[in-house]
């Protein structure tokens, strides 16, 4: 007879890692399945962010970067490197290495806390139960007071361009490559293609993005947007927006790609191809046939604001249910599920979630647009500040970019903050830290930030929102 557990986790990426933690840290008995086969052929924790996502995409950009910066920005600060060359074997190794220490380290936070690490694919059974079958084949029931689901998610494969190892990839193959491509097509100008195009593009590839849509990231408030895909193209990134691909064949060591555009029928040639048109839920082979746990039209397992399925005792978090598909919201999902069971009360708050695109600069932003607050017939009142006007971003010699706060006209509590700049992705945490505490615009405008910092944009952002900027010239008059 198996072992009972008051928790099972099916799945030990950011959703299930962390609620698995949280949950034995709690006092719970609790077990976690994972399937996931690394490189050196044994069960790897850490799910796509560790393995595939967030650490090994971070580990190239940070690469690439400092590669461009000693290539072409060194010498205006009087360094001379004029040997820059790139190892892309090397960069990868180091990547790898990242990922094997981090994949090893959540085994060993699985041991620290007495979490049950068990190898195999697991599927809900019944309410009550997760039968897993291991890479051998061999099946065991385990029976749990509670399960949750946190099964992930897998990249998107559209019709017009299947996968062809090597030379149509997805993301997962886009962190592979071992040689710069000369030419590379980027399907999707979403987060991740623009992540990885910069990667290839920062490296030398001549990077050319096809993206469907007429917006460039909708989902950020359009001047920012509209200031980041300048700097992009400034960078070399062809970024054709309305293009949509229609077809692609590999021919010999090259990929003909066909798309349409306002001007019809367009052919173009890359020496590799990268389908990122996103993600979709993973919940194959996750729920046994006759458990009853709804799926939504989408195909995301259905669930309650508290990460509830229909099935009593049944949760699923991250990925595989709505909202955005990132790694902190899979992680404080999995916590807020592992309180409840516990017993506590919890709640997330989903409007305090930060985004982050992780180009140079990198684009950030929580809450609403301008443009979503017009929709919604919501009165605010804007202040924005340049980098260009910033002592630390001059010193940086980082001056490209803004930052935006967005306030209720009435009220002036802070609704959106809209970043892009170097370290947005560190700076946006003040937003979420004061969105999260119901703060006003000039709560931040009376904070003491120190100088000099690139943060210290936001502080004066903050301040233009009344008229009150130091370091620019106000639009709005101060009253
Ligand atoms: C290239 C790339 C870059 C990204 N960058 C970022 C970023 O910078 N920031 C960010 O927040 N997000 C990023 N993401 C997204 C992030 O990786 C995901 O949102 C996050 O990993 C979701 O966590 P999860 O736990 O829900 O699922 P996953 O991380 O997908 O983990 C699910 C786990 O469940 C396992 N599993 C599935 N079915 C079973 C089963 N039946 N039995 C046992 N195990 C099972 C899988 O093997 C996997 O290990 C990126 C993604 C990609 C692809």
């Amino acid at each position: 007879m198996a072992d009972k557990f008051d928790v099972i986790v099916i799945g030990a990426g950011p959703g299930g890692y962390v609620a698995a933690i949280r949950a034995a840290q709690l006092g719970l008995k609790t077990a976690c399945v994972e399937k996931w086969v690394g490189k050196e052929g044994n069960v790897v924790h850490g799910g796509t962010c560790l393995n595939v996502g967030c650490i090994p995409s971070k580990a190239l950009l940070e690469a690439s970067h400092k590669f461009v910066e000693a290539k072409h920005d060194f010498d205006e600060l009087g360094i001379q490197a004029p040997d820059v060359s790139m190892d892309v074997t090397k960069m990868m190794s180091h990547k790898d290495k990242i990922v094997k220490n981090l994949t090893g380290g959540i085994s060993g936070l699985f041991k620290a806390n007495g979490v049950t690490s068990i190898e195999g694919a697991g599927k809900v059974a019944s309410g009550k139960q997760v039968e897993v079958t291991g890479h051998d084949g061999k099946t065991t029931m385990y029976d749990a007071d509670n399960i949750i689901i946190a099964a992930g998610s897998v990249p998107i494969e559209i019709p017009p361009t299947p996968l062809v190892e090597g030379m149509v990839v997805d993301s997962t193959g886009a962190l592979e490559f071992q040689e710069t491509p000369k030419r590379l097509g980027v399907i999707g100008a979403g987060i991740i293609g623009l992540e990885l195009g910069s990667v290839w593009n920062r490296l030398g590839s001549e990077v050319t993005m096809l993206e469907a849509m007429d917006d460039f990231l909708p989902m950020v408030d359009a001047s920012i947007a509209k200031e980041t895909q300048k700097i992009l193209k400034k960078q070399g990134l062809d970024i054709k927006l309305n293009a949509r691909v229609t077809s692609s064949e590999v021919k010999g060591d090259e990929v003909v790609v066909k798309y349409t555009d306002a001007n019809g029928e367009q052919e173009t040639t890359f020496d590799k191809l990268i389908v990122c048109v996103g993600r979709r839920p993973y919940t194959k082979g996750v729920i046994a046939d006759g458990v009853s746990i709804e799926l939504d039209e989408r195909g995301f397992i259905f669930v309650d604001d508290q990460c509830r399925t229909n099935l009593p005792g049944v949760y699923a978090v991250g990925d595989c249910v709505r909202g955005p598909m990132l790694a902190h919201k899979a992680s404080e999902e999995g916590i807020m599920v592992a309180d409840i069971i516990a017993g506590h009360k919890a709640e997330m708050n989903y409007d305090t979630i930060p985004n982050v695109v992780y180009t140079f600069p990198e684009v950030a932003w929580v809450g609403i647009t301008e443009q979503e607050a017009k929709a919604k017939g919501i009165d605010v009142k804007v202040g924005a500040f340049p980098f260009a006007a910033s002592g630390r971003a001059m010193a940086n010699n980082a001056t490209e970019g803004t930052a935006k706060v967005i306030a209720d006209a009435e009220t002036d509590r802070i609704l959106g903050m809209h970043i892009v700049g170097q370290h947005a992705g560190e700076m946006i945490a003040q937003g979420v830290i004061a969105m999260e505490f119901g703060s006003s615009a000039e709560d931040l405008a009376l904070t003491c930030y120190a100088h000099p910092t690139m943060s210290e944009a936001v502080h004066e952002a903050a301040l233009a929102v009344d008229g009150h900027a130091i370091h620019m010239a106000n639009r709005k008059k101060r009253k």
